[in-house]
């Protein structure tokens, strides 16, 4: 992705954090447009479609999780990190599964906002860069595809609709389809961070991705669980 390209929509009623989410999205390289209200934010990604949308969850009018729900709902495949008042709401949301890709709690630190929402922007090439650097472009597991540059995954000929960090988790599974992943190792390389607490965020993403590509719960024809450690991409029998 072009560095001037990158859009950021902040959805925030507190103008002192507007302004700092602002200027810390300024500063990675954001063009980024702001709203107080989540009715507004639904219209404007539809006008803007942004890359990353920064949602408070506490708004006036419809509150982030509905804004979430509706933004999916539409289509968008932003990055959405949502911002909470309370650290000990990130596990309840996180267990809603409204579709989020990461979650922040304030007073967030500007750095950290910063490195998240950078490596989101880097996640496509990261599948890459890190470890496999001679990958083709495609990548194949029996009838499971995953083009990583178009950023097209179907299984069976019929093109899955995943979320980016779905299509991201998915392409890193598959860039190692024997390996064990550690839930460390995939929260480093799809969400750039190795906070311990965030195993339950990649349960969910593992959970809906599962979902998608019609695994049974039990039996995990295509992601298997692999107790105590991780998780393996099955051979799909
Ligand atoms: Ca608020």
């Amino acid at each position: 992705m072009d560095e001037q390209d990158r859009r950021a929509l902040v959805v925030e009623d507190d103008a002192d954090i507007r302004t700092l989410l602002v200027q810390v999205l300024g500063q990675a390289g954001f063009a980024v447009e702001t709203t107080a209200s989540g009715r507004d934010a639904l219209g404007r990604v539809q006008r803007v479609d942004p890359d990353l949308v920064t949602l408070d969850l506490g708004l006036p009018d419809l509150d982030g999780v509905e804004v979430c729900r509706q933004l999916r709902a539409s289509g968008s495949d932003a990055y959405v990190i949502m911002l909470t008042a309370r650290d000990d709401e990130i596990d309840r949301l996180i267990g809603l599964e409204i579709g989020a890709d990461d979650y922040l709690s304030k007073p967030f630190s500007p750095r950290e906002l910063r490195a998240r929402a950078m490596a989101m922007m880097r996640r496509p090439r990261r599948v890459f860069r890190d470890g496999t650097p001679d990958s083709p472009a495609v990548l194949q597991l029996g009838e499971l595809t995953v083009d990583v540059d178009g950023r097209v995954a179907s299984l069976g000929g019929e093109e899955l609709d995943l979320t980016r960090t779905e299509f991201d988790l998915l392409a890193t599974l598959l860039s190692g389809p024997r390996r064990v992943w550690t839930r460390d190792t995939l929260l480093h390389q799809v969400w750039g961070t190795n906070w311990a607490r965030d195993a339950h965020l990649i349960e969910v993403h593992i959970g809906n991705l599962r979902r998608k590509l019609g695994d049974d719960s039990r039996s995990g024809r295509w992601i298997r669980t692999v107790r105590g450690v991780g998780y393996r991409l099955g051979p799909g029998v």
